[in-house]
């Protein structure tokens, strides 16, 4: 059980870059972050907009020579600092990752960092280099990975509840862009453009979410091959995807499905992941996330309640509120941003974890599954060897 007292005698004192007033996705940074007092918001550099993201900042409460027009007079002026800032979290669009990862870690930070991590496998081993040689950590925001529930599923899968698993159904399809609302929003117009997107758009900004899932529940099972077919419904978005069907065998035998998509009208997000195994299934759907389906062939099914007794310990550890009520996004991601600060604080003193969570190599994992799908998909949707 989580009670909200601090890991730490210290909070690790933390800074953004990004996730400014306006921004979809800053927010939920902050609250899971500081929710535990695990981390001390000390400094920011919150917009692209060097004045609005001053102003924000001290609505933060964020002190206002620590208020900064960039993330590089930032890394420079709290290097000199002996109050300097430990970590930082990067919530811009995907363009600015790369190079802004590169240099928190250069410049000594551990860093908290969107997806997709960067463009391409290449930078994302330059940045697993980076994190090793720096001794330093990097944590990326997989955010419902940190719901109890997917702990839970893990932890059965492993028991072999399900048996062999023979098949894997995710999904992140949901509706709200099937017009070109890009045309009035500005965080959804740089998500279509591959200037500022990288070389997909719902693939990467969607469809890794339940992969990761399928990763955190599945540890063992590696792609094999794949094939993606995708299409651009809303013709301007081309040569990005607003749907995507992805086909994978993993070096099992089992195979699995990830359908990517914007435009499916009515769904409001439409999470979903459904393991198949040789006597029994489960499921887990982000709009109720605090039901796990268990569902033997040939017996009732079994409704698993988030913050019951009969969930595995492992499972129960990070629950707030006692079974009943509801948790969902921001418990996950506090959970997240606790592992964050329990993995950093162990790299300073030279230790390891021995708890999963979305690190470095799944960040690299999320960019080569979109470099696949996306050979697989611009040659006409033909089967590839996983590379
Ligand atoms: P957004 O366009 O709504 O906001 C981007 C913010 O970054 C704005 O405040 C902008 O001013 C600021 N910014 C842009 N460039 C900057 C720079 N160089 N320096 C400092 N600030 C800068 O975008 P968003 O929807 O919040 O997405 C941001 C990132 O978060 C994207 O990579 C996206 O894929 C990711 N995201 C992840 C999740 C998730 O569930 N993990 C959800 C939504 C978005």
């Amino acid at each position: 059980m989580i009670y909200g007292a601090s890991n730490f005698e210290q909070p690790i004192r933390w800074g953004m870059v990004g996730g400014g007033l306006g921004s979809q996705i800053g927010y939920i940074h902050r609250s899971a972050a500081l929710r535990d007092f695990n981390f001390n918001l000390v400094a920011g550099a919150f917009d692209i907009d060097a004045e609005r993201g001053r102003d924000f900042g001290l609505r933060l409460h964020v002190a206002p020579e620590r208020c900064y027009k960039d993330y590089k007079e930032m890394f420079a002026a709290e290097a000199a600092r002996e109050d300097g800032i430990q970590a930082v979290s990067i919530a811009t669009p995907n363009f600015t990752h790369f190079e802004i990862a590169k240099a928190a870690l250069e410049a000594g930070l551990h860093v908290v960092c969107e997806k997709p991590l960067c463009f391409t496998t290449e930078e994302a081993k330059e940045l697993e280099r980076t994190a090793a040689a720096q001794k330093k950590i990097v944590g990326v925001t997989y955010g419902y990975a940190g719901h109890q529930l997917i702990d839970q599923a893990r932890r059965m899968i492993a028991n072999g509840e399900l048996g062999a698993v023979r098949i894997v159904n995710m999904q992140f399809a949901h509706g709200f862009h099937n017009v070109a609302v890009e045309a009035n929003t500005p965080s959804t117009k740089w998500r279509v453009d591959p200037k500022y997107a990288g070389p997909s758009y719902v693939l990467g900004d969607i469809g890794t979410h339940p992969l990761y899932l399928a990763e955190v529940m599945l540890p063992d099972l590696k792609v094999k091959r794949l094939m993606c077919s995708r299409q651009s419904f809303v013709k301007s978005r081309a040569p990005l995807e607003d749907n995507a069907y992805t086909l994978m065998e993993y070096d099992t035998g089992a195979v699995a499905m990830v359908w990517s998509c914007a435009v499916n009208c009515g769904s409001m997000h439409g999470q979903k992941i459904r393991v198949i195994g040789e006597k029994a299934s489960l499921e887990w759907w982000d709009e109720q996330p605090n039901q796990l389906r268990f569902e033997v062939q040939g017996e009732p099914v079994r409704i698993l309640e988030r913050g019951m007794g009969y969930l595995h310990p492992e499972a129960l550890a990070e629950d707030r509120i006692g079974g009943g009520h509801p948790e969902g996004l921001f418990e996950a991601w506090s959970n997240l941003y606790n592992r964050f600060a329990l993995a950093m604080t162990a790299a300073d003193e030279g230790q390891g974890v021995d708890f999963w969570y979305p690190d470095i190599h799944a960040g690299l994992e999320g960019v080569r599954w979109v470099e696949n799908c996306v050979r697989s998909a611009d040659q006409g949707a033909v089967w590839v060897d996983y590379k």
